[in-house]
């Protein structure tokens, strides 16, 4: 079968590999819609993970069940299914903890594009089919339903750490596809003023139709500022961080009120100087004593979060179709699709590929 893989740091392309082996508990699964994600951009081109050889991308599909292993009860070849990016070992230490994510280790439960092939090959594998699989209803279009696995999940996540309250001023600093994700999770927790910070127009139009309230255009003027003249001082309730570079947590900590949470999502592809350090200001966190506690998290997966999103969906709370701005149909568009994440031309919010 062939995948659309990273050959090295900085380089992609196309491979021929062996279809997956299905283990006893495990689904191959056929994908019926794909797409990139900026993630897979730190990754290739920033190495952000460290090198890989050879490693078949992306981790944001649905698809369709193509082999199910003998243990496995609730799917059978033939099904649609959402399959998270993030895929953990829901039997490991750390899922018993609370924290399936990180199963075998900090990040262990990103599985696709990290440690094994990803969902950008003619087939791919799930391991814990009847965890990490849930059933796609038909009401949902393939374009929206692509966005559940890691947009939806990952942006509402950054509401969910940030502990909003009905009322809440909330400020998202980045409005691509996650923190627009974020503000539409911000609405939906209740929020009052909700601050979206951003550029492009495309994304600023998605980002007031999912409840922003305000936008902040961080190439005219420094953010903290704007957003502490709109606020007469007084800061926002609640921080989701969705985008920036290195030093975007200065902004963050300068706006938190004490007491605020402030939900980093963002991928730290490199530090300044392209090192592994990133700043944080020491007057904005209040000398390290005023109770702005930076939270962190990674997608949350799994079938129960992917059968909650779709409740979202199906009883339209939030369309997340209008966050699919390219949509191509055929495997061969996915490398143009991957490098459009990559270039972030004006119109770009996320690529899909049907197949
Ligand atoms: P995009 O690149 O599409 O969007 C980034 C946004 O940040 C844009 O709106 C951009 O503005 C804005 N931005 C850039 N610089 C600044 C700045 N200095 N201050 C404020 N805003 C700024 O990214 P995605 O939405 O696809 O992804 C966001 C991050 O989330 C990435 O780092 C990604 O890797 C990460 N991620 C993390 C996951 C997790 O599990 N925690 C899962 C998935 C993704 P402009 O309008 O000018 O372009
Ligand atoms: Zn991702």
């Amino acid at each position: 079968m062939k995948g659309l893989a990273m050959l090295k740091i900085g380089e992609i392309g196309w491979i021929e590999k062996d279809k997956p082996k299905c283990g006893p508990s495990d689904a191959i699964i056929k994908p019926l819609a794909i797409a990139p994600c900026t993630s897979d951009v730190h990754t290739v081109w920033e190495g952000a993970i460290g090198q890989r050889h050879n490693m078949i991308l992306g981790h944001e599909a649905v698809g369709i069940v193509n082999e199910v292993g003998r243990e496995v009860k609730d799917f059978k070849p033939g099904d649609r299914v959402i399959v998270p990016a993030i895929t953990p070992d829901w039997g490991s230490e750390a899922a018993q903890r609370g924290f399936p994510s990180h199963s075998g280790g900090a990040l262990g439960g990103w599985k696709f594009s990290n440690f094994k092939d990803g969902v950008f090959g003619e087939y791919f594998h799930v391991n814990l089919a009847d965890s990490n699989l849930a059933l796609l209803p038909d009401k949902i279009p393939l374009e929206a339903a692509v966005m559940l696995p890691d947009m939806l999940s990952t942006g509402f996540m950054g509401a969910e750490n940030a502990k909003i309250e009905i009322g809440f001023s909330v400020a998202v600093l980045g409005i691509g596809p996650v923190g627009l994700s974020s503000i539409a999770g911000a609405k939906l927790k209740g929020a009052g003023r909700i601050f979206g910070v951003g550029t492009r127009p495309k994304l600023i139009k998605i980002a007031k139709k999912y409840g922003a309230t305000d936008i902040i255009n961080y190439k005219k003027g420094n953010t903290s500022e704007q957003i502490m003249d709109a606020t007469e001082g007084e800061g926002v309730d609640a921080v989701i961080v969705a985008g920036g570079g290195p030093d975007i947590l200065i902004d963050a900590l300068n706006i938190a009120k004490p007491g605020a949470k402030i939900s980093n999502i963002n991928y730290f592809g490199r530090g300044i100087g392209e090192g592994d350090i990133i700043p944080i200001s020491r007057s904005g966190w209040g000398f390290g004593m005023a109770q702005k506690d930076i939270v962190t998290g990674l997608c949350p997966g799994g079938r129960l979060r992917m059968e909650r999103l779709a409740q979202i969906v199906i009883h339209g709370r939030m369309d997340p179709s209008l966050m699919a701005s390219h949509v191509f149909k055929g495997f061969d568009h996915l490398e143009k699709a991957l490098l459009l994440m990559k270039d972030k031309p004006q119109d770009l919010i996320k690529p899909v590929v049907l197949l």
